[in-house]
């Protein structure tokens, strides 16, 4: 495991120097929807899954993005700079076609142990210089097992890498270091809750979740919004409370199990809650994307009001 911790640190020097240096986004679709992507989302995917092929040959993977569209998507010059910066940060030169094989390893295979990666979550954060992070959730037999998720912008940009090992969850240095141990925090009071939330609005209804907090006699709280699963991070080291996400009324979008893997992981290892608005469990044994509907995410104190509360607001 600390070969893919170093791995997801190099691809957060490869997303930093992206955004210092060149940052261009092309537009890909999935499904009926534009979602951007750069050559920081290959690139970052290129780093971890180059370590994966070498310390798990035989394991799968589902990630994100595409040798497919990589080829599709990215001019010649973008090609360049993008192999340009994985030799950078891997001290050896990469070739196009060692690129192509990296970011499909592991795709279509079926193996005991599945990597789950999104080697740039919130892109639309990480493009406006706001919030994103960089996940690898690790499922045995299509259960949850582990996770893995850098945050660059945690503590104002300083970066943190957050963890689970043997159950327990961590926080690191993002750069270098070793890591404490972390946990959800205790915090019942409800006027000092602190409820973190999506900032793209396209995301989650924002009414509906402010409808939900008022329910569940959180309407007090203080409400941060971000992108990327640095929310499922900062509740599982206590930092925030509760992270919800409800659909957009008419919304039929199927989440995508790699925006939600690594995240749950820490957030269960803290010692947190996470459910669907039904109150049951993500399942991550259905595919690439998961069967449930909405996500709450708490430290555990007033969860089952937060779910009661939000069942309320979809029925109206
Ligand atoms: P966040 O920044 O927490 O809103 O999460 C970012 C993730 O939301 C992206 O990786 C997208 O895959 C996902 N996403 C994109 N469109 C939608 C949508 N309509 N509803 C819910 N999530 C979405
Ligand atoms: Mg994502």
């Amino acid at each position: 495991m600390r070969a893919i911790h170093s791995a997801i640190r190099d691809a957060a020097k490869l997303c930093r120097l992206v955004q210092a240096k060149y940052l261009v986004a092309a537009t890909k679709t999935v499904g009926a929807q534009s979602e951007p992507v750069t050559i920081a989302d290959y690139g970052s995917q290129a780093i971890i899954c180059r370590a994966l092929q070498m310390h798990y040959p035989e394991d799968a993977v589902v990630s994100e993005e595409s040798g497919a569209q990589f080829a599709q998507l990215v001019s010649e010059e973008q090609r360049t700079q993008v192999l340009e910066l994985l030799a950078a940060v891997l001290g050896q030169p990469v070739s196009a076609d060692e690129l192509l094989a990296w970011l499909d390893f592991g795709v279509g295979r079926s193996a005991a142990r599945t990597w789950v990666i999104d080697p740039i979550d919130g892109t639309k954060g990480f493009l406006a210089q706001r919030h994103y992070a960089i996940a690898c959730g690790l499922l045995v037999e299509g259960r949850l097992q582990a996770g893995i998720v850098a945050a660059p912008g945690y503590a104002n940009g300083a970066g943190a890498l957050f963890y689970t090992r043997d159950g327990d969850a961590w926080r690191a240095p993002l750069v270098a270091g070793g890591g404490v141990k972390v946990n959800v925090s205790q915090r019942r009071d409800v006027r000092e809750f602190l409820a973190v939330q999506s900032f793209e609005r396209a995301h989650a209804s924002k009414s509906r979740m402010g409808r939900a907090r008022e329910y569940a006699g959180l309407g007090n709280a203080r409400v941060i919004e971000m992108d990327s699963m640095a929310k499922y991070a900062l509740v599982a080291c206590g930092d925030a409370d509760l992270y919800m996400r409800l659909p957009r009324a008419g919304s039929r979008y199927a989440h995508k199990i790699w925006d939600h893997a690594a995240g749950v992981a820490l957030v269960r290892a803290g010692g947190g809650a996470v459910t669907d608005l039904d109150g049951g469990p993500l399942d991550f044994s259905q595919g690439d994307t998961l069967p449930n509907t909405g996500m709450i995410v708490s430290n555990g104190q007033h969860h089952a009001r937060v779910v009661e509360a939000a069942q309320r607001v979809m029925a109206e």
